[in-house]
């Protein structure tokens, strides 16, 4: 999953919207008006509920009206913005998809339920898909329809996905699958999957995977919840015993998956990178006007590292920018370095913030009977959700030595990591 903090319900920064504003040309000018106007007069009467509901460890918020936000977004034309005009998409340029996240985030607008099919799988579809599933899944997604959840992930192939199990066996025309799936987002709201498999357990490991399209709704998927520090279940272990999808439902040619797989990864473009440094930034600020309460503002080590929080905000911010032109070329190590430093970034300031706040920081475990969750709930400020969430952000969508590794290769020439049984 894409990160998102939690954002505080002030008004918009107005030096941060100078800031954004200046950058545009007079088109996107008018963009940016056009999403900032749309955003002001939806986030309104029924949607005001939504306003920065969801996100890292508070995906559990308001759902059927986010839902309903999902829906309405598609049917005004505010989804799938990149997507060509001939599948429903303005065919927007980067700087228009950047303005959008920017905006979206300015306005506190909730966080996203369509973003694994819109960013994800959609794109893998217009480029790999056949004619009849772009036809079948497209629109849903856009019309904020159909959830999908990226079945990746199992309890011994993570990084190394290569190294997945699960099985994919053809009986007739129905494909049918039996494994296991771990760490799947949303796997509990989402209507599809899709699902990296092993269709030939004889075949090298990267060339017996297929990639397909399940159903979740079906009696051979279980869904369970897997509780997290937070006390809420954004992810799940997906259990398939017998699952079925159609034959056609391979995406790319059977036993051809692992090219399609890694397209996929590949679509995480960056284009919402300036959202969540806006969003970074807020918290930064909750974090510093923090410090200036407690008086801790004057303890020295406290303030260089609020110095040091915020230099690394700029750094990420002007680097952004500068790698706006190149953000969708794949193969480079710009979105690793990217990825490495937002996420351990964010993980500090977590770590800043409960030190900011001493022996409030320790959390006051209060069990709510009746919610299902074996972890006990805490009363959470936002500043411990993003302490505790930002532990995982060093771990999803590539791990930071995972990312290390593909620096080393990429940007520094080193030779590939020897591959250790494999
Ligand atoms: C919040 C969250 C949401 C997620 N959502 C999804 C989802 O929707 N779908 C999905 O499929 N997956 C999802 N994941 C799973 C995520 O992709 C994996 O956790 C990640 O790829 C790491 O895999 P792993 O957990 O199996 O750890 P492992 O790969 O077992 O790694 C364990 C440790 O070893 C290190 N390590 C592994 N290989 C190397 C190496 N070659 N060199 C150096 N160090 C190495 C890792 O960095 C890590 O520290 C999610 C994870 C999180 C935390």
């Amino acid at each position: 999953m894409p990160p998102r903090g939690h954002l505080p319900r002030s008004p918009a920064d107005p030096a941060l919207e100078r800031d954004m504003d200046l950058l545009d040309t007079p088109g996107e000018a008018l963009f940016r008006a056009e999403a900032r106007a749309w955003l002001r007069d939806h986030l309104a009467g029924e949607f005001a509920c939504v306003a920065g509901a969801g996100g890292p460890g508070r995906e559990h918020e308001d759902i059927e009206a986010r839902l309903a936000w999902e829906r309405l977004l598609g049917e005004q034309g505010w989804s799938c913005l990149g997507w060509p005009s001939q599948w429903g998409g303005r065919g927007a340029t980067i700087a228009e998809q950047v303005i959008w996240n920017e905006e979206y985030v300015a306005a506190n607008a909730p966080a996203r339920l369509g973003v694994l099919g819109e960013g994800l799988l959609g794109p893998t579809l217009i480029a790999h898909g056949t004619e009849a599933q772009k036809r079948r899944f497209l629109a849903p997604i856009r019309l904020g329809r159909e959830l999908w959840c990226q079945g990746y992930s199992e309890p011994g192939a993570g990084s190394d996905l290569a190294g997945v199990t699960t099985r994919a066996v053809l009986e007739g025309d129905e494909w049918v699958i039996t494994g296991q799936k771990v760490w799947t987002s949303l796997a509990h709201l989402a209507d599809w999957c899709f699902v990296v498999c092993r269709t030939d357990p004889e075949a090298p490991r990267h060339r017996g995977l297929s990639y397909l399209l399940v159903p979740m709704d079906q009696p051979g998927i279980t869904v369970r919840p897997i509780y997290q520090m937070t006390g809420t279940s954004e992810f799940n272990e997906v259990f398939f015993d017998g699952a079925r999808t159609p034959v056609e439902m391979v995406v790319g040619k059977v036993n051809g998956g692992w090219g399609v797989a890694l397209a996929t990864l590949g679509y995480e473009r960056g284009v919402a990178m300036l959202g969540h440094l806006l969003a970074f930034r807020r918290e930064l600020e909750q974090v510093t006007e923090l410090a200036r309460r407690t008086g801790r503002a004057g303890n020295p080590v406290l303030r260089q590292r609020l110095a040091r929080a915020w230099s690394g905000l700029m750094v990420m911010r002007w680097n952004t920018l500068r790698a706006l032109p190149g953000i969708d070329s794949p193969g480079g190590a710009q979105a690793s370095i990217s990825k490495l430093f937002w996420a351990s970034w964010h993980q500090e300031l977590g770590e800043l913030s409960m030190d900011l706040l001493g022996a409030d920081a320790l959390a006051w475990l209060a069990p709510e009977p009746g919610s299902g969750s074996p972890v006990p709930s805490y009363p959470l400020r936002d500043l411990h959700r993003t302490f505790l969430f930002s532990r995982a952000e060093t771990i999803y969508g590539g791990s930071n030595e995972i990312q290390r590794n593909v620096i080393g290769e990429r940007a520094l020439g080193l030779p590939t990591e020897p591959k250790v049984g494999r």
